[in-house]
């Protein structure tokens, strides 16, 4: 179920990565803005059990923020698709280069950048699979910075189910 804002779809990458632990019903979540004191508002991600199952489920929301914290803890515990991570990474290094020789390179000629390193990207996209330390800082950067796409894209390659239990992210 998709939350519309503005006609973009709302993506709430998540609610794959868990089933409720009381009811073993799906995680669903909803988007919400607090009005803050002097101005603007806050945008605050729950998730929670869907309650399709059991209408009555005890089992309590959970903010995004939270659930990341929770799995980067777990991080050293879950399964990866490391094929697909390393694919992923690729792409993004490869992305990396074309800005870096179409835009960066530009304003390096320009002397507005120091170099960028090009030797140690060259070598990681020749390498058939990437280091675990590579990939695990990878997909710590992109939970902890990463838009929610690149979220869902990423999440799809842990191998990991979750439940949610009293606001705890617990590996099946
Ligand atoms: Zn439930």
């Amino acid at each position: 179920m998709f939350h519309q804002k503005n006609g973009i779809k709302k993506i709430f990458p998540f609610k794959s990565l868990c089933k409720c632990g009381p009811c073993g019903g799906s995680v669903t979540a909803e988007e919400k803005f607090k009005k803050l004191k002097y101005n603007g508002f806050s945008k605050y991600v729950y998730y929670h059990c869907s309650r399709a199952i059991d209408y009555d489920c005890s089992e309590v929301y959970i903010t995004e923020e939270d659930l990341i914290k929770q799995l980067i803890a777990n991080i050293d515990n879950i399964k990866i698709n490391k094929n697909l991570l390393s694919k992923s990474i690729k792409a993004e290094i490869e992305r990396f280069h074309t800005l870096k020789t179409q835009v960066l390179q530009q304003e390096y000629v320009k002397g507005n950048l120091t170099d960028i390193g090009d030797d140690y990207l060259t070598n990681q996209t020749k390498q058939k699979q990437l280091s675990p330390e590579m990939a695990k800082s990878y997909l710590i950067h992109i939970l902890k910075a990463g838009t929610s796409e690149e979220r869902q894209r990423i999440l799809s390659v842990i191998q990991t189910k979750f439940i949610l239990h009293n606001r705890e992210l617990r590996i099946v």
